[in-house]
């Protein structure tokens, strides 16, 4: 298989069109210009095994290719991405890189299963953690001592605080630590980590990389071929892999990507505005608003602010659970990302940080028409 990435024409392709033109099969004549999928359990072998041979189907199949090629690409890696059966079998993946020990910093915020994940190896004595206010710089960098891993999220889920990435990895750096950021809420067309410094990328490829909340799945990627190596391993033998199917679906889905980043955040941005006028929320959360407290940190580090907003309904708990009840076009439903908008009172979850207001709203803000979006919106908050 090709990865021709890293120094081929593609590396100076735009992350418009490399969304498009990455992971294509070889220009020959008749060949598809799609990558197919291919069913198999095993491949053909003989003899000793030959390093980097398929071999079997828990190690590689020919259907991630294409996918892992270009989502390395768009990240700004020189070797391919992972791909994981789910975004937290890539979590665990990552936080498997910290020794037995060892101190693991990460986002009072974070998604809620990473929390958990990490929670539970903790509980069972294989690392320590340190939960941070991440965008509290001075005082991450003041935790940094003597960790192993600094984890990161921005913005983070679901209070949309934004970490000062780059000041951030060179702090954990120079502590011994590695840098794992969640990319997942971004993504690399909004924020690229390694660019800033991370060691590694995590991403649920379920949310915007696949992008229609049809397919469950997650990936890795890596700064350099040591870690690459490491995170390969742990795949091919602790077996989360992907089916072949849904990354068919995923690199389906990633080829209209910038096209649905580019609207959801234009609307995005222009609902955050509009709810900022309703007396039935008290606060709306989204750094692309100027008296956002990460608006400047975002507005130097992404591209764009992202298309999940948060609100606090006035009323709390009850008045925001109403809300998601009356809403007719968005989706009441956990999950972000797809083309469909979806609402949701995070605090319905029982797993959700106590330091998540009760009435915070998380809008995932898809790609249908700004204005039928706002009415339905309207009419749910104001009833
Ligand atoms: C959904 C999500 C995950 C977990 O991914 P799954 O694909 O659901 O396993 C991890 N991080 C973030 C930020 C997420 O939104």
């Amino acid at each position: 298989m090709s990865h021709t990435f890293a120094d081929g024409p593609a590396a100076e392709l735009s992350p418009e069109t490399l969304v498009v033109s990455a992971g294509r099969p070889p220009r020959e004549h008749d060949a598809p210009v799609n990558p197919p999928i291919v069913l198999t359990s095993t491949f053909f072998g003989t003899g000793a095994p030959v390093p980097g041979e398929r071999g079997y189907g828990r190690y590689s199949n020919p259907t991630w290719d294409p996918f892992e090629e270009a989502l390395a690409g768009l990240e700004g890696a020189d070797q391919p991405a992972l791909v994981f059966s789910s975004g937290l079998a890539a979590v665990m993946a990552a936080l498997s890189l910290v020794p037995p020990g060892g101190v693991v910093v990460m986002p009072r915020h974070s998604y809620q299963g990473s929390l958990l994940l990490a929670a539970g190896e903790a509980e069972n004595g294989r690392f320590s953690i340190r939960t941070v206010d991440i965008a509290d710089t001075r005082e991450v960098i003041a935790q940094l001592d003597g960790a192993s891993l600094l984890w990161l999220e921005s913005p983070t889920n679901p209070m949309l605080e934004v970490a000062e990435i780059a000041v951030l990895a060179d702090a954990a750096h120079a502590a011994g630590a590695l840098v794992v950021v969640d990319n997942t809420f971004a993504t690399p067309l909004v924020t690229q980590p390694l660019a800033l410094g991370a060691d590694v990328v995590v991403h649920s490829v379920t949310k915007y990389l696949a992008g229609h909340s049809d397919v469950v799945l997650g990936a890795t990627v890596t700064s350099g071929p040591d870690l690459l190596a490491r995170l390969l391993r742990y795949r091919s033998l602790h077996g989360a892999v992907a089916g072949p199917f849904e990354v068919w679906l995923a690199l389906r889905g990633l080829r209209t990507l910038a096209l649905r980043i580019e609207r959801s955040q234009a609307t995005a941005m222009e609902l955050a505005r509009r709810l900022q006028t309703l007396p039935q929320v008290d606060r709306v959360r989204y750094p692309g608003l100027p008296d956002d407290p990460g608006h400047t940190r975002a507005a130097a580090q992404m591209n764009g602010f992202g298309s999940i907003l948060c609100i606090e309904v006035a009323g709390g708990a009850a008045a925001a659970e109403k809300v998601t009840e009356a809403v007719n076009l968005w989706l009441p439903a956990t999950s972000l990302g797809g083309v469909e908008s979806l609402i949701e009172r995070r605090r319905r979850q029982p797993g959700e940080p106590h330091t998540v207001p009760e009435g915070l709203l998380r809008l995932s803000t898809g790609i249908e028409n700004l204005e039928d979006l706002w009415k339905d919106l309207e009419q749910a908050l104001t009833r």
